[in-house]
């Protein structure tokens, strides 16, 4: 009899030993759900374009370092050793394109064996500067959305919700792009900075005019900035924009030549600290810009 109790005593700590392994060795049945701050992704982003597009698809489920600080010039930016541990010791590390950052080419040559994603076109015929359409970010969304579930497969639910919301946001960003810059009195947008807005101008059918090209090596001239003098007298052009890159004294010597106004746009490459630490998105600052077009190119609502 007492060795009877005996064994149904060894069967009830065997089951429940082995209901507590079970459930210990279970997938989390919410995925959706965040996980604990030491079992966070770690991942890199380059600048504030993967930085942004990041924090939307990898939402709670990661740790995210920016290597060139708020407020500093992306294209200037020199790796410090910190860089490179941060990039060693990542789970994963996403940049845009070594076309647009060429110091990424320095970090990767120095460290073996990175998770590396490069978010943006790889072709060299294409203008690298893609997010600056709505769709053309939700391409890299993908792209890095592919990557998370790649390199932290539990999450995959949690990824894959995260994007289908930020498609939604991407969806309705177009739409209102389309609709408040059908009607405008001007469709000239004369920007002194780099050719960053290529893509957004044949999207939405402006037309633009730079005063550098795409490649960031800011090779303006006092020619070209007379030329654009010229052509904002000779069209009636409403206001000339300004981007945070370019020192904006060029823009106010366009502007105070013309007597038109300057607004700013914002190429997403660069984020104040102000603006970094109240969280902006990538589509608060696609939203500036189109509330900027609107108001300088004189836009009627419809
Ligand atoms: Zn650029």
């Amino acid at each position: 009899m007492k060795k009877k109790i005996i064994a149904v005593l060894i069967i009830l700590v065997l089951a429940a030993f082995g209901f507590w392994w079970w459930k210990g060795s279970t997938p989390a049945q919410t995925p959706s759900a965040p996980a604990a701050p030491q079992d966070k992704l770690k991942v890199t982003a380059s600048g504030y374009v993967a930085y942004s597009l990041l924090k939307q698809i990898g939402g709670d489920r990661v740790q995210l370092t920016m290597l060139v600080p708020p407020g500093t010039e992306p294209h200037s930016f020199e790796p410090t050793p910190g860089s490179i541990i941060a990039v060693s010791e990542s789970d994963l590390f996403v940049y845009v394109s070594p076309r647009v950052e060429p110091w990424v080419n320095d970090i990767l040559q120095g460290i073996s064996g990175v998770n590396a994603l490069e978010a943006g076109p790889s072709h060299p015929d294409q203008d690298p500067h893609i997010w600056m359409t709505p769709y053309g970010a939700l391409e890299m969304a993908k792209r890095i959305e592919k990557a998370l579930i790649k390199t932290d497969p539990a999450g995959k639910a949690y990824y894959r919700q995260q994007f289908d919301a930020f498609e939604k946001e991407i969806k309705t960003l177009h739409e209102d792009f389309n609709r408040e810059l059908a009607n405008c009195q001007s469709r000239d947008v004369v920007h002194v900075g780099h050719l960053a807005f290529g893509n957004l101008a044949r999207t939405y059918g402006l037309e633009f005019q730079a005063l550098t090209g795409t490649s960031h090596q800011g090779e303006h001239s006092v020619h070209r900035l007379a030329s654009l003098v010229r052509f904002i007298r000779q069209n009636g052009v409403p206001a000339v924009y300004t981007e945070e890159m370019i020192a904006s004294d060029l823009a106010d010597t366009v502007a105070q030549e013309t007597g038109v106004r300057m607004l700013p746009l914002y190429t997403v490459e660069e984020v104040s600290k102000r603006d970094f630490d109240a969280g902006i998105t990538y589509t608060d600052y696609m939203r500036r810009n189109l509330h900027n077009l609107k108001e300088g190119l004189k836009c009627q609502a419809q």
